[in-house]
């Protein structure tokens, strides 16, 4: 099993959005799906944040492998697809952080204003600490909304042929080349400026 440490290792450091999709990973692979070694399980996750890099670890839903799918929406919601028996689950995260003290608030105040005073500090990370075991403490009800749904597994065709650009001679995927002024181009070299 995968404990918290290897996806601290992953991501870099300790918060309390990586235990959150800890516990997220947690609950998916010993109540959904085993590990997914090639794409048997996806993921679909709302949002970005520090807790999808704990979901990948856990559930071996990850970026390049391409079952893990990203939607923008802002939302802590993960929904987990089986793919041989269409099954899924949607979790919500429904849990809050235990209130701040009026003394916390006031330090991660000074903390966001670039105070990194050894006092600030010190509450600052005396909160993180109790936020994450709180999140360990507390119980799947407490944690999650689940819900059983049925859906299909999102099409995303990944693997094209490449051409190369006739501008900066890189390869590109043929579904994102451009073309311009009766060139084939990449979007880079299509849209100067960007990266
Ligand atoms: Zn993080
Ligand atoms: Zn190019």
């Amino acid at each position: 099993m995968t404990t918290f440490d290897d996806v601290v290792a992953f991501h870099g450091h300790t918060c309390p959005g990586l235990a959150l999709g800890y516990r997220v990973g947690e609950y998916v692979i010993r109540n959904f799906s085993p590990r997914a070694k090639d794409e048997e399980l996806v993921a679909i996750v709302e949002n970005d944040s520090c807790a999808v890099d704990a979901i990948q670890v856990l559930t071996g839903c990850t970026f390049g492998k391409g079952n893990l799918i990203f939607i923008d929406y802002g939302k802590q919601v993960y929904t987990f697809l089986r793919k041989p028996d269409g099954e899924g689950i949607r979790i919500s995260i429904k849990w809050e952080s235990p209130p701040e003290t009026p003394e916390e608030a006031d330090a991660w105040r000074k903390y966001q204003n670039g105070d990194s005073s050894e006092e600030v500090l010190r509450i600052v990370h005396h909160r993180k600490t109790k936020k994450l075991k709180a999140i360990f403490e507390a119980s799947t009800d407490e944690l999650f909304d689940i819900k059983e749904v049925r859906m299909e597994v999102p099409r995303v065709a990944r693997l094209f042929p490449s051409l190369r650009c006739q501008v900066c001679g890189e390869k590109v995927m043929e579904t994102k080349a451009r073309v311009k002024g009766g060139r084939i181009v990449c979007i880079p070299c299509a849209e100067e400026g960007k990266l």
